[in-house]
């Protein structure tokens, strides 16, 4: 699976190692998280960072916004540990990190990485003082840093001298290009000053995150340009269900497919009471679609028409997706490259037994009028046709099968155990 890489003169980027995880160079792009409990409520943070790992967020970050929570990441180190998880967890700090690493020093050492805003560090010389004090605790415990810009914290002093600069210049730049540049600004002279403190160049991450599609792309074209720094990509307050899946989506692909982003975080609104790993699947997905990455199994579905006249095959469909995807911690492990099946559940003869041919595993259900059978076909071969109450069981048996018999034998095992 090749990453695109960056046409900019700029590339390959300089790799961060974190905990076991790589961020840049020719790492594959990391999909990251980040909770939304109580960091203070150290059981209910771990469930949810548990959650998310095991739906594959390879970082997951947690806000660090008082001594509580502050207190309460060895008990989530510790928790997570007793569950075998070994995630790397990355410090979300505003305005008092620099108090809380200094006065919570197990927390300063258990994180694995440290996020700052350089826009809620704090004001005047306050700022640089307090930026530094953050800075100093990441060399001293050897810890990445993540300058993270965000639109809606964007530091307003620079923001407001660039806007002088440029009213003083001769042909001025748009107002848009001033903000844009003053993110760049922000991020850069954050990471040149963080290496003046003696942060290491391979130390750092860069962010300049913004809630709108063209001005995320216009900004991460140009930083991608001034610095070979890893970037971490996002939308920033993307929104709810599909209005925040697309806009993310639309965001990160044209970066994406001009190699700029070497680690990515989706950064959805939760329906409520819906699932926080929502966001990494969308992640992994738009990973996977791009064929820059493979998490989970594909399925193939056609979108059905009137030749469907019953909803069997979506429910087939979707039964499917939830069985491969919640099998995927344990298969992960077992059944090595098993996240390169692809399964398709087609709804009639029209393009059924064509596109089954060209799955690992394809299906095609009876279409409406169509004699009540469903031809089953493995490795582009019909090799049974299903029919009566209990497709959908005998499928997935048959593709519990396909899995053991084509993956488990790279595990070394005859069943893959
Ligand atoms: S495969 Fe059949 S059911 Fe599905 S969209 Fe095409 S014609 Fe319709």
């Amino acid at each position: 699976m090749t990453r695109p890489h960056c046409p900019v003169p700029r590339c390959p980027r300089s790799a961060v190692r974190i905990g076991a995880v790589t961020i840049g160079g020719d790492a594959p792009i990391v999909v990251q998280s980040m909770t939304n409990t109580d960091t203070g409520d150290a059981a209910a943070t771990a469930q949810q960072v548990a959650e998310l790992a095991r739906a594959g967020s390879e970082l997951v970050r947690v806000t660090v916004n008082d001594e509580a929570a502050a207190a309460a990441v060895p008990d989530i180190r510790e928790r997570l540990a007793a569950q075998g998880i070994d995630v790397p967890l990355i410090g979300d700090f505003h305005f008092n990190g620099h108090r809380l690493l200094t006065k919570y020093p197990a927390c300063a050492e258990l994180l694995d990485k440290y996020r700052i805003n350089p826009g809620n560090v704090g004001r005047g010389r306050k700022r640089d003082e307090q930026f530094a004090t953050i800075v100093e605790i990441a060399c001293r415990h050897d810890k990445p840093v993540r300058i993270g810009v965000n639109w809606g914290s964007l530091d307003q002093e620079l923001a407001a001298r660039l806007m002088d600069e440029n009213a003083g210049l001769p042909e001025p730049q748009s107002a848009v290009e001033v903000m844009h540049e003053a993110m760049i600004r922000s991020a850069l002279d954050s990471a040149q000053r963080a290496e003046e403190i003696g942060l290491g160049h391979d130390r750092i991450i860069l962010s300049v995150k913004m809630s709108g599609v063209q001005d995320l792309i216009a900004v991460y074209r140009k930083l991608a340009v001034r610095c070979d720094y890893p970037l971490h990509l996002g939308l920033t307050e993307a929104g709810m269900g599909s209005k925040g899946i697309v806009a993310s989506t639309a965001a990160l692909a044209v970066l994406l497919q001009e190699g700029i982003g070497d680690t990515i975080r989706v950064s959805l609104t939760p329906e409520p009471g819906g699932s926080r790993s929502q966001e990494v699947i969308v992640a992994q997905e738009i990973l996977q679609s791009m064929g820059l990455r493979s998490f989970t199994p594909a399925v193939v579905a056609c979108p059905g028409c009137g030749r469907t006249s019953s909803d069997y095959f979506q429910r087939l469909a979707q039964q499917i997706q939830h069985y491969l995807r919640e099998q995927m911690p344990v298969w992960r492990q077992r059944y090595p490259g098993v996240e390169g099946l692809k399964v398709a559940v087609m709804g009639c003869v029209v393009n059924g037994p064509g596109e089954s041919k060209q799955a690992h595993i394809g299906i095609s259900l009876p279409g409406t009028g169509e004699i009540p059978v469903a031809p089953v076909y493995v490795d582009g071969e019909k090799t049974v046709t299903l029919k009566g109450d209990s497709i959908a069981a005998d499928f997935q048996r048959i593709v519990d099968d396909y899995v053991v018999r084509r993956y488990g034998v790279a595990s070394g095992s005859p069943n893959g155990g």
